[in-house]
């Protein structure tokens, strides 16, 4: 299984985040969209969930 990671220090912001979550592409972008509004101060929509689904990345996985 491939994970799907979000990885905050490629996010635009003014916050100097260095949060990365990772997991099923579902849960990714549910937990990435929930800290985006916590901790971000954006405002929860299906555009914000979609902009966050275009920059998920494949997880490297190290063997
Ligand atoms: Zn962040």
């Amino acid at each position: 299984m491939t994970r799907k990671i979000a990885d905050c220090r490629k996010y635009p912001s003014e916050t100097n985040c260095s949060l990365a979550i990772s997991g099923e592409e579902d849960e990714v972008v549910r937990a990435a969209s929930e800290h985006a509004v916590s901790v971000h101060g954006h405002e929860d929509s299906p555009e914000l969930r979609s902009r966050i689904r275009t920059m998920l990345e494949d997880e490297r996985v190290s063997v």
